[in-house]
């Protein structure tokens, strides 16, 4: 069955090397404190882009062909996914296009014309978007490069776990966001090809939580998608889904699902403890230790996946407000 191996991921990090940043892992002395164990941040928000995902984004330009670079590439993002593949695109000199569903939010948006791509908005869901996708490689010939299930795409997200192991090689529990997975599924089988002792818990929030929802159904199944504070998380995971349900399925070993007001908890102690502007889905680390919703048994590493949030977003959430109503 087709798969992501530690080899592929190490292969990844030689060809984004000099393209992507090796962000720090810092200790939390406060979450240290309140769990009883080390609890260390590996601070990925700081990347170019500001979240992880130009990590499979620069991985899977540089995998392409010369001809498929000339096609240009085509994807449907909630936004990370799309700002990072038009900054790895741009720096090929190549032409891209972002489809996102009207969920998104304008900061977002903004930020990828910023980046000289061009951005289509279509329909209320990711599902929507995709179709898009599909046509513009059917009707123009661009090259779809889908934001998870995709081999080059986990191969470089699995980079960010090489690193986080390589900087704490003795971490007992690894805590990642999960959405569709691909990060979810890089990081587990970095950690555990290299680390096989090492749990890896992903976190998702409890509205429209896909993998979840799937992996209890014993295969991908349609959620809806609802508005979150963590909209990176967003999305459903496929149903064709070819790689991630089933390296989520094998590698992980437990997933932890979030309240929205436990998300934005995450994101206060975030800013107010440990000095960080994080977004909802980089704060669910976080968020998943404060609400007691794991119980770590050694020293943990707690990913910080982005920090793309709509700043009035951020500070009504810091000056309280849990249910922040979505402009998007
Ligand atoms: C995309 C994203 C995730 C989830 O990654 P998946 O590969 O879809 O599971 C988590 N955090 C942030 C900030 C993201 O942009």
């Amino acid at each position: 069955m087709a798969t992501v191996t530690l080899a592929d991921i190490r292969a990844a990090r030689e060809r984004i090397a000099g393209k992507v940043e090796r962000t720090a892992t810092v200790r939390s002395p406060g979450l240290s404190a309140q769990l009883g164990v080390p609890v260390h941040l590996k601070l990925e928000h700081r990347q170019t882009t500001g979240s992880f995902k130009l990590r499979g984004a620069s991985n899977a330009v540089a995998s392409l062909s010369a001809a498929e670079k000339a096609r240009g590439v085509v994807a449907a993002s909630t936004g990370n996914h799309g700002r990072a593949l038009a900054h790895a695109a741009k720096l090929e000199g190549m032409r891209a296009v972002i489809c996102m569903s009207r969920l998104v939010p304008g900061n977002k948006l903004d930020e990828i014309r910023r980046l000289g791509a061009e951005v289509r908005i279509i329909g209320n869901s990711q599902d929507d978007a995709q179709q898009e996708v599909e046509r513009l490689v059917a009707q123009e010939g661009l090259v779809m490069l889908p934001p998870f299930d995709h081999p080059a795409i986990i191969a470089g997200q699995g980079t960010l776990g090489l690193e986080m192991i390589d900087q704490v090689p003795d971490a007992a529990l690894v805590l990642v966001q999960l959405s569709g997975g691909g990060l979810a599924s890089g990081i587990a089988a970095a950690v555990k090809g290299v680390s096989p002792g090492t749990k890896v818990i992903g976190v998702s929030m409890a509205r429209g939580a896909a993998m979840k929802a799937s992996l209890d159904a014993g295969r991908p199944v349609p959620v809806e998608e609802l508005p979150t504070l963590a909209d990176s998380l967003g999305g459903g995971i496929g149903l064709d889904n070819r790689l991630t349900f089933a390296m989520c399925r094998d590698l992980l070993d437990d997933v932890i699902l979030l309240g929205e007001d436990e998300i934005a908890e995450g994101i206060r102690h975030a800013y107010a403890q440990e000095r960080e502007i994080v977004e909802g889905a980089g704060a669910v680390g976080i968020a998943a230790l404060l609400a007691g919703k794991v119980k770590p048994n050694g020293p943990v590493l707690v990913l910080l996946s982005g920090r793309n949030i709509d700043m009035d977003t951020h500070r009504k959430i810091i000056c309280g407000d849990t249910m922040v109503e979505r402009a998007a």
